[in-house]
C-alpha cells in the first residue's frame, strides 16, 4: 500500500525558515533528566561573572527564576537590561518580543540571548507586520487614518513597534495603558479623550477595551474589533468612522481563557475571596473581579494583603504557584482549572539555560536576538515616546 504524503510543511527541514525558528538547537543540549544541571548552571554563571546578566520574567519556571539576577515584567526587564551596560551578554529568560525590546534598549556592544528561539508569544504572533500595514491602508481608504493614532502593547514584534513609531504612536504596558491612551486621544481629532480622535490598539483587544471602557469612561459601542483575516477587518466604512477604539483581533492564549464561570464558582465556594486578574482577561471577567492589574501589581497587592485572606488569581500559573509558596499564610488559588501554563514561556528550561551559558563560557554565542537597525530605530522612537508620557515612570 502506498501512503499519500501529508500536505504539510515538515518542520525543521529548511523549508519554512520563519516558522521553524527554534525547532532545532544546533548543539548538544543537555538532557532534562541530567541531575547535574543545577550545578552546571551555577558553575557556568560563576565562570562568566559580570559578563552575563540573567533576566527572568515572572512567568518563568522556578528552576529558571533561581538563576535570574533580576525578575520582573517585560518592560521592567528591558529597562534592567539597559541599566547594565557592563554586561556583555544579557540572557533573557522570557519570550521573543521581550528579547527584541531588550536588544533595542541595550547598547551596540551588548548581545541579548534567548535560550530557546521557540519561546514566542501567541498574542504577538497574532499581528504580522504585513497585516498591520494592510489594515492601515484600509483605514486610509475609509478616510479615518488621519484621525487615528496607533498605540501598541509591549507584547508585539519589533516590526509592529517600528510601525507605531513611524506613525507617531506610542507603546504601552499593562501598567500605563490609561496614560498612553489619554495621550494618544489628545493628539488626534479635537484633542478630547472622548472626542473625535481614534486609536488603533494592537495587538490585545482585551487590554484596549478594558482600559478604554473601564478607565477612560468610553463605551463598548465605541469599540470595534478589526479582524485581519477579513476584508476591511470585517467592518464597514460607517463602523470605522463611528468607532473611537479600533481593537486588533488579538488576545493572550492564557489570560483570554479565564471565564466568568470560574469567577462565579470561586465566589460561591470560597468565603470572602478576593478575585484579582490581569487586564489581558476578557472584559466580562475583569468586570467581575475585585482587583485588576499587571503582574507587578498582582504581586504587590497579594504581598500587602493580611495573613488569612483568600485570593483567586487570574494570571500565568507559574507566578500563581510561586505566590502561593511565598505566602503560606494566605490562601492563594489559581482562578481556572482549565487553563495551563504559558507554553511558550515554559520553553525556557534548565537544559536550554545551561546550553546558552556553557556555550558562552566556551566562547560561542547561541541564539542572539538582533533587531534590524532601521526597525530598531523606529521601535525605539515609540518606546521613547512612552517614556516621555506625562508623569510616566512605569508605575507598577
Ligand atoms: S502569557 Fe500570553 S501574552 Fe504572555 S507570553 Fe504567554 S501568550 Fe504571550
Amino acid at each position: 500500500m502506498t501512503t499519500t504524503p501529508l500536505p504539510l510543511l515538515v518542520l525543521g527541514k529548511g523549508r519554512d525558515l520563519h516558522t521553524e525558528r527554534g525547532v532545532e538547537c544546533p548543539g548538544d543540549l543537555p538532557p532534562a533528566s541530567d541531575p547535574a544541571l543545577v550545578e552546571r548552571a551555577r558553575a557556568a554563571k560563576e565562570a562568566l561573572g559580570d559578563r552575563v546578566f540573567i533576566l527572568g520574567h515572572h512567568y518563568q519556571r522556578d528552576e529558571i527564576i533561581e538563576f535570574a539576577d533580576t525578575t520582573g515584567d517585560s518592560f521592567k526587564l528591558a529597562r534592567e537590561a539597559a541599566a547594565r551596560p557592563e554586561a556583555e551578554y544579557i540572557v533573557f529568560c522570557g519570550v521573543h518580543f521581550m528579547a527584541e525590546s531588550a536588544d533595542i534598549l541595550t547598547g551596540p556592544d551588548q548581545t541579548v540571548i534567548l535560550p530557546d528561539l521557540a519561546a514566542g508569544c501567541s498574542m504577538a504572533d497574532m499581528a504580522a507586520i504585513s497585516q498591520v500595514e494592510d489594515a492601515w491602508q484600509d483605514l486610509q481608504d475609509a478616510g479615518v487614518a488621519d484621525a487615528t493614532l496607533p498605540v501598541t502593547y509591549m507584547n508585539s514584534s519589533a516590526a509592529i513597534k517600528a510601525f507605531t513609531g513611524r506613525l507617531g504612536g506610542t507603546i504601552c504596558t499593562s501598567s500605563n495603558a490609561k496614560t498612553a491612551l489619554t495621550w494618544a486621544f489628545e493628539q488626534r481629532g479635537d484633542g478630547q479623550i472622548l472626542g473625535t480622535g481614534k486609536v488603533l490598539f494592537l495587538p490585545d483587544q482585551h487590554l484596549g477595551r478594558n482600559t478604554y471602557v473601564r478607565e477612560l469612561g468610553g463605551s463598548l459601542e465605541e469599540c470595534v474589533v478589526f479582524d485581519p483575516h477579513k476584508p476591511m477587518g470585517g467592518l464597514s466604512v460607517e463602523e470605522l468612522r463611528a468607532a473611537r477604539m479600533i481593537l486588533w483581533r488579538g488576545h493572550c492564549s492564557v489570560h483570554g481563557r479565564f471565564s466568568v464561570d470560574a469567577v462565579e464558582t470561586a465566589r460561591r465556594e470560597i468565603p470572602d475571596v478576593n478575585v484579582i486578574v490581569h487586564p489581558e482577561c476578557q472584559y466580562e471577567v475583569v468586570e467581575l473581579a475585585d482587583y485588576v492589574g499587571s503582574t507587578e501589581k498582582i504581586i504587590k497587592t497579594i504581598a500587602a494583603a493580611p495573613d488569612g485572606s483568600s485570593w483567586v488569581v487570574g494570571t500565568e500559573l507559574n507566578l500563581v504557584q510561586r505566590l502561593a509558596k511565598q505566602f503560606p499564610g494566605k490562601r492563594i488559588a489559581f482562578l481556572e482549572k482549565n487553563v495551563c501554563y504559558c507554553s511558550t514561556m515554559n520553553r525556557i528550561d534548565l537544559p536550554h539555560l545551561v546550553w546558552a551559558l556553557e556555550s558562552l563560557v566556551e566562547g560561542r554565542v547561541v541564539n542572539p536576538i538582533r533587531v534590524d537597525p532601521e526597525v530598531a530605530g523606529y521601535a525605539r522612537a515609540a518606546l521613547d515616546r512612552m517614556l516621555a508620557l506625562p508623569g510616566e515612570t512605569h508605575k507598577d
